[in-house]
C-alpha cells in the first residue's frame, strides 16, 4: 500500500464495493451477444411516460443553469400527493443518498446498526464507513424477524433499518407488526423504512407508515422514483418525517443533491398517474404468469409483493446466473447474499419474461 492509501479510513477497507447488476451493453461485449435482456436490477421495463418525456424535453435547455435546490416544485406537487407539509420531506440523489445521509446523521464509530439478514447492502455498506457494529437479525422464513430485531436493541443502538417490502425477501410487513415494533423501540433510535417497493404492495394490511409519523417522531419512511416511476436513471428518491428530523438532513445534504432532470421529471410522474398504475397493474399481470410457468416448471419461488421473485435453483446460483447471461438473460446472483440456491428475477415485460422462461427451461 502507498503511503497515501494506507491513511485511508480504517472502515472502509473493511467495505466490499457494491456489484450492481451488470449493464446490457457490457453483456453484449463480453458475450458477442445481439440481444440481451436484464432482469437483475428491479428496473421498471417500460418506457417513461410521454408526458415525462415532454417535461425532460422542457428541462433539458436549462442544464446550464444550477437546478432548485430545494425541490421548490417537486416539494409542493409531492407534499399535497402525500397530503404531508412541504417541510416533512427531503429529497436525495436517489433514496439511496437517504440511507447514506441518515447514516451519516446519527451514527459514531462503535455505534450499532440493526440490519436483517439479508437485506439491500447499502445499510450494510453505508453503516460499515461510519465505523457501527453491525447486528444483523436474520430473516425467519424470509420474513423480518421483528422480534429479534427489537430484543438486539442496546444502548448503543441508533438505527434500525426496515426494507418494506423487503429486498431481497419480497416479503411485507402489516400495519400491526410495525405498529407493536415502533411501540417497543426506545424514541432515541432511528426507525428507517425503506419503502422502495411500496406502490407494488396489494395487502389489505400493508403499513401505512405515513400515517404513524405523527406519534412515532423517530420515524422516518424513505421512498423512491427509481422502481414503479421507473426514473432509475435519473435518480431521486424522498423521505417523509417529522419537521425537525427533515431539518437536520436539511442541514448535511449537498446543496444541489438532485438534478434538475430528475426533478422536472419526477414532477411528471406524480401527474400521470393513470400511466403508472397501469404498469403497476402490468407488473402483476406479469408476476402470476412466472408464477405459473416456474410451478410448470417445478421451480421454487417465493410469493413476493415486488417486482421481482426469487427463485430457488438447484444448483449453484452463481452457475446458473452464468448459463442464463449467456442465453442473453441477466439475473441476480443471491450467493453474493449468502443464499446459494437462489436467483433474484425482476419482473419484465410479458416478451422478456417469456424469454427469461424459455431460457431457463433449456437450462434445466
Ligand atoms: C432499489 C432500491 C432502493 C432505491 O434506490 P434508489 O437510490 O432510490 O434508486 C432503495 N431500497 C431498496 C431496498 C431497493 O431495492
Amino acid at each position: 500500500m502507498s503511503d497515501l492509501i494506507s491513511k485511508a479510513k480504517s472502515t472502509v477497507l473493511t467495505v466490499k464495493p457494491y456489484v450492481p447488476g451488470k449493464p446490457i451493453d457490457e453483456v453484449k461485449r463480453e458475450l458477442g451477444l445481439q440481444n440481451v435482456i436484464k432482469l437483475a436490477s428491479n428496473e421498471n421495463p417500460y418506457p417513461p411516460s410521454p408526458k415525462v418525456l415532454k417535461a425532460l424535453q422542457e428541462a433539458l435547455p436549462s442544464v446550464n443553469r444550477y437546478p432548485n435546490g430545494d425541490c421548490h416544485t417537486l416539494r409542493e406537487e409531492l407534499s399535497k400527493f402525500l397530503n404531508v407539509k412541504p417541510a416533512q420531506l427531503i429529497f436525495g440523489n436517489g433514496s439511496d443518498e437517504l440511507i447514506v445521509l441518515a447514516v451519516r446523521l446519527f451514527v459514531r464509530e462503535g455505534d450499532e446498526v440493526i440490519i436483517a439478514q439479508p437485506s439491500f447492502l447499502v445499510y450494510d455498506i453505508a453503516s460499515k464507513i461510519a465505523g457501527a457494529d453491525i447486528v444483523s437479525v436474520p430473516l425467519k422464513d424470509f420474513h423480518y424477524d421483528l422480534d429479534a430485531m427489537q430484543e438486539a436493541v442496546t444502548p448503543r443502538t441508533r438505527i434500525i433499518f426496515l426494507g418494506n417490502p423487503d429486498n431481497p425477501a419480497g416479503t411485507y410487513l402489516t400495519q400491526r407488526a410495525v405498529e407493536e415494533f415502533l411501540a417497543g423501540v426506545p424514541r432515541d433510535v432511528l426507525v428507517f423504512i425503506d419503502e422502495a417497493y411500496f406502490e407494488y404492495v396489494q395487502a389489505e394490511d400493508y403499513v401505512d407508515s405515513l400515517g404513524l409519523l405523527d406519534r412515532y417522531p423517530n420515524l422516518i419512511v424513505s421512498r423512491t422514483f427509481s422502481k414503479m416511476y421507473g426514473l432509475a436513471g435519473l435518480r431521486v428518491g424522498y423521505a417523509v418525517g417529522g419537521e425537525e428530523l427533515c431539518g437536520l438532513f436539511n442541514r448535511i445534504r449537498e446543496p444541489f443533491n438532485v438534478n434538475s432532470m430528475a426533478q422536472a421529471a419526477a414532477v411528471a410522474c406524480l401527474q400521470d398517474q393513470a400511466y403508472y398504475r397501469d404498469i403497476a397493474r402490468q407488473v402483476e399481470e406479469q408476476r402470476r404468469y412466472l408464477y405459473i410457468e416456474l410451478t410448470r416448471l417445478n421451480l421454487e419461488y417465493r410469493e413476493t409483493y415486488t417486482n421481482f421473485i426469487m427463485v430457488k435453483v438447484s444448483r449453484d446460483a452463481k452457475e446458473m446466473t452464468g448459463h442464463l447471461m449467456r442465453l442473453g438473460v441477466i439475473v441476480r446472483d443471491m450467493s453474493f447474499w449468502g443464499m446459494n440456491n437462489y436467483i433474484r428475477v425482476s419482473i419484465g415485460t410479458a416478451e422478456e419474461n417469456r424469454t427469461f422462461v424459455a431460457a431457463l427451461e433449456k437450462i434445466i
